[in-house]
């Protein structure tokens, strides 16, 4: 949503410059029609903005289309029909950005909640790797952690006597 509000935002913004511009330099100036054409010419630069800034900022985009709505009103007020059209195309981009700006902020809450799955997986792993080792007989000898109930230390072979070597309880 928000790379389609920039591709049409930026065709719209090149093709109501070109057009405002052409106008511009074809009437006379001072005239009312010279007058709407420089507005044509910012409500055009204005949306070209928006486009530039659909993607990192859509909220700030979809603000700026209303503005260059609003002034290719202004400027179909003034004589240049033309721009009322344009001026509805803008709103519509407008509401594209926001529609955009919506789904980057769901997109950014769901990859929120998934890392707090995640989070949570690791508590539990964790948990369970901790009661695993609850009740493991530390060797004496070589600091080897042996299961719970083993007789002899399975790396050095030292007997463990269970309730004279320290047992770990659990784990930080
Ligand atoms: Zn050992």
């Amino acid at each position: 949503m928000r790379i389609a509000a920039m591709v049409l935002g930026l065709m719209l913004a090149a093709w109501t410059f070109f057009e405002a511009f052409l106008i511009a330099v074809l009437s006379n100036s001072g005239s009312e029609m010279s007058a709407a054409a420089g507005l044509g010419l910012i409500g055009s630069l204005c949306a070209g903005l928006a486009a530039g800034v659909a993607l990192p900022a859509p909220r700030f985009s979809a603000i700026l289309f209303v503005v260059a709505g609003g002034i290719s009103f202004l400027a179909a007020g003034v004589g240049y029909g033309n721009h009322a059209v344009y001026g509805v195309l803008f709103f519509l981009l407008a509401v594209m950005a926001f529609l955009g700006w919506r789904g980057k902020v769901k997109a950014s809450r769901e990859i929120a909640a998934e890392r707090q799955r995640q989070a949570e997986r690791d508590d539990r792993l964790e948990a369970l790797l901790a009661s695993r080792d609850h009740g493991s007989i530390l060797c004496p000898s070589c600091n080897r952690l042996n299961p719970p109930a083993t007789r002899y230390c399975g790396n050095c072979g030292t007997a463990l006597d269970a309730s004279r070597t320290p047992t770990i309880t659990s784990v930080p």
